[in-house]
């Protein structure tokens, strides 16, 4: 085929579009509820909003989308993840400054990243995620981490588990690093070419190495637990009070760091344990950045959030057999017996949508028969027929699906008869006798 997506892109289309859109809904009403406001920031930024000094993390060495144009010293780069287009965003327009504090934002919008294709893993995918901005308080990493598992819950996910770590203030982290690197210094050279690039910038994001993971050095890798000061120990064991508190299960892994170098405090990933994820298991992840908001020249404020990937997240309900959106069936379908009655029925399909029915009509001409595929395929639950003596007598015939039941009135009617029909639907009434049920909704 000459004309295709580009690899790691794809097109959601009907059928599929459906789950998207009640995710989204769904998202919405969670972030309502727990007051975030949403944010929509560009989709290209200037390069150096996510290339940040020495930032060892991959996905701003090897997978960002950076270009410039002709005649341009401007260097931009699709966004590859939010936070910083979001931290860059609240200090720009000094949020930082407004009365009610954390700034509580959401997003759900496309990044691109250079990566290989896998399941689960594209070059264009969807995130939703959240950013508490301006008030640190391990109450609020806990709130986050509750949003966004109450959201996955709310889906009936239950192969779930939160893996938790601290990284613990600068002090701490320092000390940690400084470990790392007595530790690896006699490992280094048999490391993978990163691991090599990663000593250098941030022995830090070793532990993140997804080749060098079962090497000796890393079994006997020193732990953060051991580099943690007294403050960073007392913030962490907040956040573990807090989910024990609201009952969400977790689990500690002390050799989590996540893949982005700006984490202070708090880190975690939710997975899922089901096997059709594969290595592609993380369904949302985030933590605490101290640092953020003073690298885009804002005040010393610190933040949290975490990001979800929507392909995985639908990966992750169908693999457990949940059914997200479907695509929606017709409440009513047009059906014209004749040419000459188009513009009729039109004006009646019209109608119908100004009342907030689902319709379509026929515009092909098609035969009955035609037609009446097309109402079974789409489920249609009304048809209201238009024939010459309709369109000459100002009426139409409508026919409830179920019954057959079949009435002519008035085009000024046909709102208040479907009306009728539609309630008389959903209370399960209608025409037949008692005990001798003819339309199949009768509850005997
Ligand atoms: P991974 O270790 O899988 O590469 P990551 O650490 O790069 O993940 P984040 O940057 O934290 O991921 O992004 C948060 C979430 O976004 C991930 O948990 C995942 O659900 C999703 N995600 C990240 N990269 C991709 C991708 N290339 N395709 C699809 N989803 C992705
Ligand atoms: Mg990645």
């Amino acid at each position: 085929m000459k004309y295709q997506v580009p690899r790691g892109t794809q097109d959601i289309l009907p059928g599929e579009v459906e789950k998207w859109q009640m995710l989204e809904e769904r998202i919405r009403q969670f972030c309502h509820v727990y007051d975030y406001d949403e944010i929509r920031t560009p989709i290209f930024e200037h390069t150096n909003v996510f290339k940040r000094g020495n930032d060892a993390s991959d996905m701003v060495n090897k997978e960002m989308y950076t270009f410039q144009l002709e005649n341009s010293s401007t260097s931009l780069t699709l966004r590859p993840e939010m936070t910083a287009g979001v931290v860059r965003s609240f200090v720009e327009h000094k949020l930082f400054g407004e009365p009610d504090l954390p700034a509580k934002l959401y997003y759900v919008g496309p990044m691109c990243r250079h990566e290989r294709p896998q399941k689960g893993r594209q070059r264009i995918f969807h995130q939703f995620g959240v950013e508490v901005i301006g008030v640190k308080n391990p109450l609020l990493d806990v709130e986050c981490i509750a949003l966004g598992w109450s959201f996955i819950n709310s889906l009936g996910l239950k192969d779930l588990k939160v893996l938790i770590n601290t990284l613990g203030d600068d002090e701490s982290r320092n000390a940690y690093r400084e470990a790392l690197k007595e530790h690896f210094k006699d490992h280094i050279d048999s490391m993978c070419g990163d691991c090599k690039r990663r000593y250098e910038q941030n022995p830090l994001r070793i532990l993140d190495c997804k080749v060098d993971r079962d090497c000796e050095a890393m079994k006997s890798v020193p732990r953060m637990k051991d580099y943690l000061n007294e403050e960073s120990q007392a913030y962490f064991k907040q956040v573990l009070e807090g989910l024990d508190a609201l009952g969400i299960p977790y689990e500690i892994d002390d050799t989590l760091v996540r893949g982005l170098d700006y984490y202070t405090h708090t880190v975690f990933e939710v997975v899922s344990e089901n096997k059709e994820m594969g290595a592609q298991s993380t369904v949302f992840a985030g933590g605490r950045y101290d640092g953020l908001v003073e690298y885009f020249e804002g005040p010393q404020m610190s933040g949290i959030g975490w990001a979800m990937g929507i392909e995985r997240l639908i990966i992750a309900c169908e693999a457990e057999g949940i059914t997200l959106g479907e695509k929606a069936e017709l409440d009513a379908y047009v059906l014209t017996l004749s040419a000459d009655v188009g513009l009729y029925a039109l004006s009646a399909a019209t109608m119908l949508r100004a009342n907030g029915y689902r319709c379509e009509c026929d515009y092909q001409n098609r035969s009955l028969k035609a037609q009446y595929r097309t109402v079974d395929r789409k489920k249609a639950k009304v048809v209201v027929i238009i024939g010459e003596d309709e369109a000459a007598q100002g009426s139409v015939t409508i026919k409830r699906i179920s019954d057959k039941l079949q009435k002519t009135v008035a085009l000024d009617d046909m709102i208040t008869e479907i009306d009728r029909l539609f309630e008389a639907e959903e209370a399960h009434e209608c025409n037949c006798e008692p005990g001798n049920c003819t339309c199949g909704k009768h509850h005997e």
